[in-house]
């Protein structure tokens, strides 16, 4: 990334909240559920699936988990209600991991038996490092009763492989991404080409193993890599899908589409859109540096 791109990145925490509100707003179903609802309806239409996320992150007492807990619950209702091709995609965090695992054992456990119920499934996202083996506890304490669910798994980590090695073992459900957060270099690869050259083996170590894989990435070479291996292994269709988040590169997406696989479209909703908002913005220096020059030339 440049130095000018770097500083755009740096720079969009002193944006105001409106103007970040205004920008995202394709990131965003919208602040309601029918709003998820609308924006999943549209993407059934064009034979493209959705995972619902409510907006949030770290909550900061059982309380606030709790309402977390029932909105998530809301959505799987809705999902019955409207008959949408879609699934649940659930912060750990948001559900109270780090107020007490168990309290967020309970409460996960709660949503996936529900899910389980309706013939639906959760997606268990994966936070920044001190979550990391945390999130992996309650995949597995989960998995002792379940299958419908799922964990993240990020290619930025150094120790990603191997955690891959151990989770395969128990017929883990991936989300694969090269992750978001801003993590140390004792951990975390920094240099894109890496992290490329860890996603693709990760990858291929799932595949592999015959797991179950939710391809997320918006990079063009990525997306070669899987189509690659997933001809080169020959991988049925029903061991992959790709995933995208809503508002990226909708060209891609509907040539991921257009080509015969499966697509999912990861589809925020919520009142809490600040946080998700400035992540997507510093993802996209571009569109950070075109609204730093309309606010400057404003002035
Ligand atoms: C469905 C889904 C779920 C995810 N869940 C998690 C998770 O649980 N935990 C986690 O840490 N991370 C998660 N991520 C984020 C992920 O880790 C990456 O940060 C993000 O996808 C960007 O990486 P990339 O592979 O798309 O490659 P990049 O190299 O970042 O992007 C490739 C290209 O996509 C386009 N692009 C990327 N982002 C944007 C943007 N915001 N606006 C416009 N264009 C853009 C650009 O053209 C860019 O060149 C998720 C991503 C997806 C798609």
């Amino acid at each position: 990334m440049s130095f000018f791109n770097n500083l755009i990145v740096s720079a969009v925490q002193l944006m105001p909240k409106s103007v970040v509100g205004f920008f995202s707003k394709r990131y965003i179903a919208g602040e309601d559920i029918e709003d998820a609802v609308k924006v999943t309806r549209e993407l059934n239409r064009q034979g493209i699936y959705s995972t619902i996320d409510v907006l949030g992150e770290a909550v900061q007492n059982r309380e606030e988990a709790i309402e977390s807990k029932n909105k998530a619950l809301e959505v799987l209702d809705t999902i019955v209600q409207f008959k949408l091709n879609a699934n649940l995609s659930i912060k750990p965090t948001q559900m109270g991991l780090a107020i007490d695992e168990d309290f967020a054992y309970e409460q996960v456990r709660s949503l996936v038996q529900k899910a389980k119920e309706i013939n639906s499934f959760i997606r268990i996202d994966m936070e920044d490092f001190p979550y990391t083996d945390a999130t992996f506890r309650l995949l597995r304490r989960l998995k002792q009763d379940y299958d419908n669910l799922g964990v993240v798994v990020q290619a930025y980590l150094i120790r990603t492989y191997d955690d891959i090695v151990v989770l395969n073992k128990i017929g883990t459900n991936y989300r694969l991404c090269k992750g978001i957060y801003i993590e140390p270099a004792s951990i975390a690869y920094k240099d894109k080409e890496v992290i490329r050259k860890n996603y693709v083996k990760d990858l291929e170590l799932i595949l592999k193993n015959g797991n179950y894989v939710g391809i997320a990435t918006h990079d063009e070479y990525l997306v070669n890599e899987a189509y690659r291996l997933i001809k080169e292994l020959n991988i049925p269709k029903n061991k992959f899908e790709f995933q995208m988040l809503l508002g990226v590169r909708e060209d891609l997406r509907n040539k991921i589409n257009n080509d015969g696989y499966k697509v999912r479209i990861y589809v925020p909703f919520g009142k809490d859109w600040y946080a998700y908002s400035t992540r997507r913005l510093k993802e996209n220096p571009q569109m950070a540096g075109q609204i730093f020059r309309n606010l400057f030339s404003l002035k």
